[in-house]
């Protein structure tokens, strides 16, 4: 899945949180994406 700018605030810039494993917002902390890390089957 190819990263795009936020549909909030149109920034590019883009944070993986490390615990959810989810892509979100540097700037407004929208969610991109969830859980990415699921195709590796590993869940905390
Ligand atoms: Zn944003």
């Amino acid at each position: 899945m190819d990263m795009e700018h936020c549909p909030q605030c149109g920034t590019e810039i883009f944070i993986q949180d490390e615990d959810s494993g989810e892509i979100v917002c540097s700037n407004c902390g929208f969610v991109i994406s969830y859980r990415v890390l699921d195709a590796s089957g590993r869940m905390v």
